[in-house]
């Protein structure tokens, strides 16, 4: 017996885990500096810890105030109604929700290349098609609406990643306007505002008051630091929020998770650090790696080395672990997340390096 025909999706490919390479290397993960997969290096705020100390003896049951409590804190701070919020698993799990609720089989989306790859990975789990709009380096990966409606053919949804993912680079909310305006009327715009916290720039959640073919992604994996718990939460237009209802998986996001991104989003001093050491450590890797680098909205920097695959082999032996872009499509390219004011000069230090012994 075979599953169905399963060519057409393609793995997932995750930055590699400290525990796996320092298990690969013979060293401890603890000697480790890792720097590839955008995590918060303060790790999550110490109320968070907390509640899920507290919450470990009621796991026994299904969650259900704590995910009512979650998305009526997530609406409150946005201004919102508990409707419009969509917890998920995840942001990953709001751009499934939002696949299910959108595509019919054979609907295409637009998506950003390079970019982040489980977009098109859920459209065609949805049997729906992608296609995609190019960033390009040559234009320092500028996002424009014209960038996007030059590729649009009237796709069911268009994804937007502000800040972007893997170059940093921003749309401006005058162009996330330009497009829902632009676009056609059963096109959804979604802005995956997953990096949304590192940025000056206002969310597009302001504009859903405005705009029914708009929806915004956040989650608590990045500046919130509770990657490992999994959860996100998409805000959508009241006029079609109860799709929820139908989309959602029961229980999706645990009541762990839900528990701790309540406590997160409580901690106000621990997200201004986060914030503030990623916008320190931008600015010093930009100032400081032997190699061109792009401005940057979130908390990472991609730079252009040559042979990425080769400096990022060469970095981890030396205990530095980044992200090479290749299966972005940028084989010349790595992106270097943001560390702490302690880990971010010695990762600079290796990597210029591994820079230096890669191109002798
Ligand atoms: C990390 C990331 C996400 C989703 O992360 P979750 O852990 O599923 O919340 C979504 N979009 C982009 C661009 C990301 O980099």
């Amino acid at each position: 017996m075979q599953p169905r025909d399963l060519s057409d999706l393609s793995p997932y490919v995750p930055g590699r885990g400290a525990e796996e390479v320092a298990r690969e290397l013979g060293i401890d993960p603890d000697d480790l500096t890792k720097l590839s997969s955008n995590e918060n290096p303060h790790g999550p705020s110490p109320a968070a810890i907390d509640a899920i100390r507290e919450t470990a003896p009621t796991v026994g049951v299904y969650p259900k105030a704590s995910h009512t409590d979650l998305g009526e804190a997530v609406a409150d701070r946005w201004g919102v109604t508990p409707e419009q919020v969509w917890v998920t698993p995840g942001a990953d799990g709001a751009i499934d929700y939002l696949s299910r609720a959108f595509l019919d089989p054979g609907d295409s989306v637009l998506v950003p290349e390079p970019g982040f790859s489980y977009y098109r990975m859920s459209a065609r789990y949805h049997h729906g098609d992608v296609a995609s709009y190019p960033l390009r380096k040559a234009e320092d990966f500028a996002q424009t609406a014209d960038t996007v409606l030059d590729a649009y053919d009237g796709e069911r949804m268009v994804y937007l990643t502000s800040p972007h993912n893997p170059t940093g680079a921003e749309f401006s909310r005058e162009a996330v306007v330009e497009l829902a305006d632009a676009v056609a009327e059963d096109t959804l715009v979604v802005v995956d505002e997953a990096y949304g916290e590192y940025t000056d720039a206002p969310s597009s959640i302001g504009l859903l008051d405005d705009h029914d073919n708009l929806a915004v992604l956040r989650t608590f994996s990045k500046a919130y630091g509770l990657a490992g718990l999994r959860v996100g939460y998409g805000v959508v237009p009241d006029a079609w929020a109860d799709a929820y209802a139908r989309v959602n998986t029961p229980f999706a996001a645990s009541e762990v998770g839900c528990r701790a991104a309540l406590a997160a989003l409580d901690d106000d001093d621990h997200l201004e650090r986060t914030v503030e050491t990623a916008r320190w450590a931008r600015d010093y890797l930009r100032e400081h790696l032997d190699a061109p680098t792009w401005e940057s909205g979130g908390n990472f920097v991609l730079a252009e080395v040559g042979d990425a695959a080769a400096v990022a082999e060469t970095t981890k032996r030396l205990g530095v672990i980044v992200r090479d872009c290749t299966s972005f499509g940028l084989p010349d390219c790595i992106r270097v997340s943001c560390g702490t004011r302690e880990t971010t000069p010695h990762a600079v230090e290796v990597l210029n390096d591994a820079l230096a012994e890669v191109r002798v």
